[in-house]
């Protein structure tokens, strides 16, 4: 099985990328989805947060108020770094056991979309690394766009992350995403090609 790791900073377009890639046959793994399985209601990371932050964390059903946890880590290190360390072992296993059922179905190309790819140490165990790329001043606008944030709050979140600047030092391929949809589901198609290509030639 061929493995592309997708990742890239908050607001960059991985989730547009890995949605264009599913559209065109991809076979996907989102740990964004695994991590909110991760804290599901009466999980016990669901718990440790609960008691560490009391019931004014939750919304009406019982579930995580996640713009208000996510106020509270970007503002903090320390607890940003409690919750990663709370959740990233569960995390890390259900991805692991992700990729097992793939490889056992037979899956010859698999993407994992991984926001801290690199940061938590998964570029060993994929075959390339993809990295959406955007201008600051592009994901600036973006992130205030789509969360509502003000500059101040925005740019806390996005000088929080590894700088994508960084990330691209990583990359096998960067996707450039600064332009329009249309040119880049232009890029992902041309990539997703060559991938094709590759999987069938190992
Ligand atoms: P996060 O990791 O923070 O969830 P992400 O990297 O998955 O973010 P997206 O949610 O895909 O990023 O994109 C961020 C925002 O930018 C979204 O509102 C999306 O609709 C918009 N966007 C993405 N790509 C483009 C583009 N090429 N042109 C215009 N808007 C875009």
């Amino acid at each position: 099985m061929y493995c592309v790791g997708l990742t890239g900073g908050i607001a960059s377009g991985k989730s547009t990328v890995s949605a264009l890639l599913s559209q065109m046959g991809a076979r996907l793994i989102d740990a964004d989805v695994v991590a909110r399985n991760a804290v599901a209601t009466g999980s016990p990371a669901w718990r440790a947060i609960v008691d560490r932050f009391g019931q004014e964390i939750l919304l009406e059903d019982d579930s995580l108020n996640r713009g208000m946890l996510g106020g509270k880590i970007f503002a903090e290190p320390a607890l940003r770094n409690w919750l990663n360390a709370l959740t990233h072992p569960a995390i890390r296993q259900e991805i692991f056991r992700q990729m097992q059922l793939a490889r056992e179905e037979g899956c010859r190309l698999l993407v994992l979309d991984i926001p801290l790819l690199i940061e938590a140490g998964w570029c060993e165990f994929v075959d390339e690394v993809w990295v959406v790329y955007v201008r600051p001043d592009v994901q600036l606008n973006r992130l205030m766009k789509r969360n509502t944030l003000s500059r101040e709050q925005a740019l806390q979140r996005i000088q929080s992350q590894m700088s994508l600047a960084e990330k691209v030092g990583y990359a096998d391929l960067v996707i450039d995403n600064n332009a329009g949809l249309e040119e880049l589901e232009k890029q992902v198609s041309d990539a997703w090609r060559r991938l094709q290509n590759k999987a069938t030639a190992i």
